[in-house]
């Protein structure tokens, strides 16, 4: 039973101007123990997507399945969510907010729980602030601990980290990983390439309603990329005729090439050492996700 199936789903905004596709026809499974990434521009549809599977919208056509069943109660005790537009009262207290929700999954020894939560999530010192008055960084912790109350089997985070200082989100995505090594999947949307790169295990793309490219990280870069550049610092500058001979780009004693593939780069490096030169600094410019979202989004 996978913790997410999506299956054909459609939908559309009607709005005055007309009907919106937000949604055109996408399938896709998150599996158990994965971190799966929602990508997307502003706009592509990935809060649509999450608004359905927690059952705020339901969908033209298709299907969506949590752990085999459909949104709704049924699956309000195994899921939680974390979206970087949380908001609670602002004149309530974290610690009522997160005593409400404990009542709510009718958590046992609620004060225990909530203490453990606070410690993790660095917010014991404003646990008696109002809502209110908290950052927007301390809101989201909040809004953390609230999701990891009921020790979720599948956390929905869209823009997780959208506003925070860098330090807090690397605590975060930490823990998004220990959670994950614990045994939740996690499902989520984020426009930080670089997190993204670092967390997910498999990323779905999402463009103007539609997956465009889904699977391994490094697969779907390779879709997109062929090759790389590296960049050789020498002891001198080489010979024109050498340039020439591999392909090089040459400034001073600074060598650029496009390689397509590691026996190309040993090739050249060999090459390199045989006639004489000396290799200083290398370095190499391999494509990252940032490339290919720019990339698939020129395109
Ligand atoms: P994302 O989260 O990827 O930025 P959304 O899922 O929020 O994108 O939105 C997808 C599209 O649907 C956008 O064009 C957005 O303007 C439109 N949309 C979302 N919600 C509504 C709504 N309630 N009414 C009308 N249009 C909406
Ligand atoms: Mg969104």
């Amino acid at each position: 039973m996978h913790p997410i199936s999506v299956r054909d789903i459609s939908k559309s905004f009607m709005t005055k101007k007309g009907p919106i596709p937000a949604l055109k026809k996408v399938s896709f499974v998150v599996k158990e123990g994965e971190i799966f990434g929602l990508l997307g521009p502003n706009g592509a549809g990935k809060t649509t997507l999450i608004n359905i599977m927690l059952n705020l919208l339901t969908p033209d056509d298709g299907r969506v399945r949590i752990f085999g069943q459909k949104p709704g109660p049924g699956v309000a005790s195994i899921i939680n969510v974390v979206s970087g537009g949380s908001q609670f009262h602002w004149a309530l207290t974290p610690n009522q907010i997160l005593k409400y929700y404990a009542e709510l999954y009718d958590i046992k020894d609620p004060d225990k729980r909530i203490a453990e939560l606070a410690s993790l999530l660095e917010i014991s010192d404003l646990m008696e602030n109002k809502f209110g008055w908290l950052s927007t960084g301390e809101k989201l912790r909040v809004s953390f601990a609230k999701a990891l109350l009921n020790k979720p089997k599948l956390l929905l985070l869209d823009e997780p980290t959208l506003g925070m200082d860098p330090d807090v989100a690397r605590k975060v995505r930490r823990e998004m990983r220990r959670l994950n090594e614990e045994g939740t999947t996690i499902l989520l949307t984020s426009h930080y390439m670089h997190e993204v790169e670092q967390l997910c295990d498999r990323i779905a793309f999402l463009y103007q309603g539609e997956i465009v490219d889904i699977g391994e990280v490094k697969d779907v870069k390779l879709k997109h990329f062929t090759t790389y550049d590296i960049v050789l610092t020498l002891n001198k500058r080489p010979s024109r005729a050498f340039a020439e001979m591999h392909g090089l780009r040459v400034k001073e004693d600074v060598v650029r090439a496009t390689l397509d593939s590691e026996e190309a780069l040993s090739r050249l490096i060999a090459a390199v050492h045989t006639a004489g030169y000396k290799i200083r600094d290398i370095g190499m410019k391999k494509p990252t996700l940032e490339d290919y979202f720019i990339k698939v989004i020129k395109k």
